[in-house]
């Protein structure tokens, strides 16, 4: 499962934040998701908890915002929505789609105090 790593790297970029805003707890984690990042939701919020406990986030919120697939088509000349890394055009039915959006997580917000 590797959404177990994917959670010690954002406790990463917490405490790296944590260093240089100088907040000490964090209340509440706004992770973006986009639907092409392969990140499962649920996997993401049975493994927060535990990679931060004890941590400056220990007990913190998952509030997680679900990004939408984003691919330029090259025959239509646009972009469009897709739900999948290999879905189709859903305008013209091709498959030359180049993903621009919706392939990556991160953080959004935090709050902390
Ligand atoms: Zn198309």
């Amino acid at each position: 499962m590797h959404e177990m790593s994917l959670c010690e790297g954002v406790l990463h970029i917490i405490e790296r934040e944590a260093q240089t805003q100088g907040f000490g707890r964090v209340k509440t984690v706004w992770l973006e998701i986009g639907a092409l990042a392969g990140v499962e939701p649920e996997a993401m919020r049975f493994c927060f908890d535990a990679v931060m406990r004890g941590s400056l986030a220990d007990g913190a919120g998952l509030e997680i915002i679900a990004a939408p697939g984003v691919a330029w088509c090259l025959p239509c000349g646009e972009n469009v929505a897709v739900s999948q890394l290999y879905d189709v055009c859903p305008n013209c039915g091709g498959h030359q789609l180049q993903i621009v959006g919706g392939d990556q997580m991160r953080i959004k917000e935090l709050e902390v105090e």
